[in-house]
């Protein structure tokens, strides 16, 4: 089976000397040719090493097959912009991620960003919990390196396969001096996006993640692009630090609708939620035949945590529900697999609703 098929034409690649600080905001950057940045990706399976029967399989593969190490040898171009090396961390498809992996994974990171000898981490992953992962990370890695987040939509053995460019362009990206103090990044379809608000919102196309508020810039060509810049707390300035944390307390979210059981919101408490996201509809709303119940249950001393099913724009306090009544919190513009993520870093240091409703604005 060959993965990543270097189909590409050599593009002769010869990098400029990184331009300084005050013009990495303006002008393009390319990695350095004199000084190869060392990069270490570090893999997580997925469909980026997915492999499919034949190459008209674009949908229809089975993720987490192709190996870290033939996957940066089926792209002999990185070597043009970094010195790669890479580490199987797992092999699993990313709808199998747990908290338990999800702190494996950062404190790998972690460690890897204390090396002086690495100048960036690229981490391969599915596209499914991929959003979870990159806020996590961004969350808790005290580090202004560069990490980068990458997946693909087709794997590697398919016809107009996606994961080869991403996979150069997140090294390529992960090598820039400019990409330096940006929170963790997510790579996608040329794209730059923080990992804080990147979100799956299509499935099947390539152009499968995007963020409400916008790409931060583009890789293209060897060149990464800047026009953006996120103003969420993340990495060097969170309070949440990886190397302290052991375990993370249970979230789960209820998914509202019309007519909703709410027997759903029991239930998350007797699976051991401390926190419930609660993806509502519009303004993360909550139906009046069900506010009895979470009412029981914030008084209970289980949070309660107003997202919303929408996938853009953001839940207003106060407005239909009373949440200074009724002690619950809102997500403000994070979807609720990103609430659940804040809200079990947010449990491991307080239990005051005031303080969760304040890392709610300031992440
Ligand atoms: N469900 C698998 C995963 O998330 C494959 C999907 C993908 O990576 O695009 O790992």
């Amino acid at each position: 089976m060959r993965a990543f098929l270097p189909f590409m034409l050599r593009a002769g690649l010869t990098a400029l000397v990184a331009a300084n600080t005050a013009c990495a905001q303006v002008a393009p950057q390319m990695a350095n040719a004199g000084v190869k940045p060392n990069i270490v990706i570090v893999a997580t399976g997925g469909t980026i090493a997915g492999a499919g029967a034949t190459t008209a399989n674009s949908a229809t593969y089975q993720a987490a097959k192709v190996p870290v190490d033939k996957l940066i040898a089926g792209i002999p171009e990185l070597n043009d912009v970094a010195n790669v090396r890479g580490e199987q961390t797992f092999q699993i498809a990313s709808e199998s991620f747990t908290n338990d992996r999800l702190l494996q994974l950062g404190k790998r990171v972690s460690a890897l960003v204390k090396e002086p000898g690495v100048d960036g981490v690229v981490v391969t992953h599915g596209t499914d919990t991929l959003e979870e992962t990159s806020f996590f990370l961004n969350l808790v890695v005290h580090t202004d390196k560069p990490i980068v987040v990458v997946g693909s939509m087709r794997p590697g053995t398919a016809m107009s396969a996606d994961g080869m460019l991403n996979l150069y362009n997140a090294v390529v990206l992960a090598g820039t001096p400019s990409a330096r103090g940006k929170g963790v990044l997510v790579e996608m379809n040329d794209d730059i996006l923080t990992g804080r608000d990147a979100a799956k919102r299509i499935n099947i196309k390539t152009n499968a993640f995007a963020s409400a508020w916008g790409p931060l810039g583009m890789v293209v060509e060897n060149k990464v692009y800047w026009f953006r810049a996120p103003v969420k707390r993340h990495t060097m300035q969170s309070e949440f630090d990886i190397d302290m944390l052991t375990t993370l307390p249970e979230v789960q979210i209820v998914y509202g609708s019309g007519n909703m059981a709410v027997e759903m919101y029991d239930a998350a408490v007797k699976a051991g939620a401390k926190a419930i996201i609660n993806a509502g509809v519009g303004n993360g709303s909550v139906p009046n035949y069900a506010v009895d119940t979470l009412k029981k249950i914030r008084a209970g001393g289980v949070h309660v945590v107003r997202s919303s099913r929408v996938a853009d724009g953001f839940v207003i306090r106060n407005s239909e529900q009373p949440d200074d009544q009724y002690d619950w919190v809102v997500a403000h513009d994070l979807n609720p697999q990103k609430a659940k993520i804040l809200a079990a870093l947010a449990l491991t240091r307080t239990n005051s609703t005031a303080e969760l409703q304040r890392m709610f604005w300031e992440y």
